[in-house]
């Protein structure tokens, strides 16, 4: 193996995509491309790269975590993205899944309510180059006005659905969730429809929490 393949991580990546994901019936092949191409072990802090591929979260610093790679292949997938969609996430962290979905569609914007994750995503994306994302530091049970109304939104912090969410959504619109409390979530899909909601239940999960408000520096670690 050359140098530049043994620090590009590639095995260890598609193979993360062949026994996580596929093995676990995740067949878009635009969401399993993506997964193969974005380099997971940039959006990790440098003390966890050798981890970066692990079938795990990991902790991105004051208290929050990166998605394990398979909920963020089925969280993308469950948004059924063909490429022209304008996206609105909540919960940067790190933007790891802010690069899976900017492979997959027109625009991402996406919000983090503490300020170092914002500024470390910022990097991140810098560095990936990734030129159709849009960020913002704030409190995005608020959602972002200015852009809406979105295709999608996708929540990647567990709790109860924002009513502005909904409202920011097109008509057949996807809003995707974790949701419930106290760690005990389950993703759920509602679509915006002319008359009503459609609504579908997934998977049970664990997510760090939904709150509320703008935190501006690492109070915790
Ligand atoms: N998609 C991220 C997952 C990060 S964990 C990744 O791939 O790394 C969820 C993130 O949601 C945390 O960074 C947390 O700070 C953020 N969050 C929680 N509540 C929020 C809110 N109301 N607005 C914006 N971000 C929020």
């Amino acid at each position: 193996m050359s140098l530049h393949a043994a620090l590009s991580y590639e095995r260890p990546r598609q193979r993360m995509v062949g026994e996580q994901i596929q093995a676990r019936g995740i067949h878009d092949e635009r969401v399993l491309a993506a997964m193969r191409t974005v380099p997971r072990h940039l959006f990790v802090d440098p003390a966890l790269v050798s981890r970066a591929y692990q079938d795990a979260s990991l902790p991105i610093g004051s208290g929050q975590t990166i998605s394990q790679p398979y909920m963020v292949a089925r969280m993308t997938q469950l948004l059924e993205l063909q490429g022209h969609e304008r996206v609105l996430e909540i919960g940067t962290g790190c933007g790891y899944q802010t690069a899976v979905l900017s492979r997959l569609c027109r625009r991402v914007y996406s919000i983090e309510r503490i300020a170092p994750l914002h500024e470390r995503a910022r990097q991140n994306l810098r560095a990936a180059r990734h030129a159709n994302v849009m960020l913002k530091c704030a409190d995005g049970r608020l959602g972002w006005e200015e852009y809406a109304p979105y295709d999608a939104i996708i929540v990647t912090a567990g709790g109860f659905a924002s009513e502005l969410w909904l409202q920011q959504l097109k008509t057949g619109g996807m809003l995707l969730l974790p949701e419930g409390e106290n760690g005990a979530h389950r993703l759920v899909r509602r679509t915006k429809l002319a008359h009503g909601i459609n609504e579908e239940y997934f998977d049970a999960c664990t997510f760090v929490p939904l709150l509320e408000g703008v935190e501006s520096s690492l109070s915790r670690k």
